[in-house]
């Protein structure tokens, strides 16, 4: 069957540029349609947000090459995780677990540049961008495209067409793929800002009454050298917009009401912005000609930092089942070679939607056994160091299924 590309990826988010510069690296013949040109500040994928990174993350992003073009990451030395107004507190520590770190931040806009980077040494890879896919179609016959490029319509033709285009996916919505969604009534307030203290690669968690606040270590303001912080603030959907109006020095005095003085007083705050938490999860992960991954297939609560870390474990198992199946002269869009991606993700996709969903519930929840029963567990962690040892194998990325290592990735 001849073919414009052997794949067209819809979507060059974090997913799926880092799917593209998987395959396009190993000689695939590689579309990506992108909305929004990957380096423009208005890029929404790629913005100023802090994206903390598992170690399992981290060695998938060295096997493509990409680590290195990342100029900004901040090593998670400790996580410290706390219960406003209750007592239990448990903190994990890298060299308690034996490693140089829990993981890493790197800011959302400089892993942007480093895709980008990547995307334009590879030979084998058309990035079509600005352009929008306006159509799909996959059966077991043949998979195609249609995209408006500069108010110009064209079609492509592909084995196998991914879909990657986030949690408001169009094309899932074209394919007629359902999902389910929870909406949790919660929006995160996210912005970068400077503590008077250093944070000494300190993460923290922190479970409020309107939902958790994270405080993720960054690397120094370049222009000064201060410190410098990621907050992701879980605000009520009713408290959001009086969140947004506070000026700069009354938002950072109700911040750290919240949060303390754990790093000193709070001196600046960067631009805010908002997104709306919702878990939405595709009904469908595969189709004959056809795959579903990142946050088309699941959309979290970024609580635990792991929608990123989850959707790229799925493109260093599909680029594994992908290889792997070329080399035996397998069709890349043959359902039982995607099955097998979808049968492998599976388990990881379940444990991690619902200890995501599962942490978020319980500590949203104000009722009195409750709380008791979270700042029991919380003290419980600490003094038990195989659960510690559990919550940092979960934060490191570590907890369920890593890929094996692949023959053609070298993962
Ligand atoms: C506040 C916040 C903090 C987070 N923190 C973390 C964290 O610490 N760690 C972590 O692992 N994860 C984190 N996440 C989650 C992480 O950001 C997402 O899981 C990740 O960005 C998903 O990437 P994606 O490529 O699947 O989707 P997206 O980033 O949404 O990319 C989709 C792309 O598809 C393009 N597109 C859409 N429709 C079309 C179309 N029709 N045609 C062409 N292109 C199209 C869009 O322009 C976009 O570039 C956080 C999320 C939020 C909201």
């Amino acid at each position: 069957m001849h073919t414009d590309h052997d794949m067209i990826i819809v979507g060059g988010g974090m997913v799926g540029a880092s799917l593209a510069c998987a395959l396009a690296d190993q000689g695939m013949r590689v579309a990506v349609v992108e909305a929004v040109p990957l380096r423009a500040d208005s890029q929404p994928s790629y913005d100023e947000r802090g994206i903390a990174l598992s170690q399992g993350s981290a060695r998938i992003l060295q096997s493509l090459g990409l680590w290195d073009l990342i100029s900004d990451k901040a090593p998670i030395k400790q996580i410290h995780v706390s219960d406003q107004g209750h007592m239990g507190v448990t903190r994990m520590d890298s060299r308690r677990e034996g490693v140089e770190a829990l993981g890493y931040v790197v800011i959302a806009r400089t892993l942007g540049q480093a895709l980008a980077r990547r995307l334009e040494q590879l030979p084998s890879l058309e990035l079509i961008c600005p352009a929008r896919v306006v159509g799909l179609h996959c059966s077991p016959e043949g998979a195609n495209v249609r995209l408006e490029q500069e108010g110009k319509v064209r079609e492509l033709s592909a084995s196998l067409i991914v879909v990657a285009d986030g949690g408001q996916s169009s094309s899932r919505e074209q394919l007629g793929i359902a999902s389910q969604v929870w909406e949790y009534d919660q929006s995160a307030v996210i912005a970068n800002v400077s503590p008077q203290n250093d944070h000494q690669g300190v993460a923290f968690e922190r479970f409020t009454r309107s939902g958790p606040l994270a405080m993720l270590p960054m690397t120094p303001e370049p222009d000064t050298g201060r410190p410098r912080c990621s907050l992701v603030w879980t605000r009520r959907n009713d408290e959001v917009e009086q969140t947004m109006a506070l000026g700069p020095t009354e938002f950072l005095d109700k911040l750290e009401q919240t949060f303390g003085l754990r790093l000193g007083r709070l001196t600046r705050v960067g631009e805010r912005h908002v997104y709306p938490l919702r878990l939405i999860r595709a009904r469908e992960q595969v189709r004959a000609r056809l795959a579903v991954i990142g946050n088309a297939a699941h959309t979290l609560h970024p609580l635990a930092g792991q929608g990123f870390n989850l959707g790229l474990r799925d493109v260093a198992v599909l680029a594994e089942v992908l290889v792997d199946g070329r080399g035996r002269g397998e069709d890349l869009g043959d359902e039982n070679l995607l099955q097998r991606y979808a049968q492998w993700r599976k388990p990881d996709h379940n444990r991690v939607i619902a200890f995501t969903d599962g942490m978020v519930r319980l500590f949203s929840n104000p009722l009195a056994p409750v709380a008791l029963a979270r700042n029991l567990g919380l003290v419980g962690l600490d003094l038990l160091p195989p659960a510690r040892s559990w919550l940092a194998r979960q934060a490191m990325g570590l907890g369920g299924r890593l890929p094996r290592p692949a023959r053609g990735l070298a993962l």
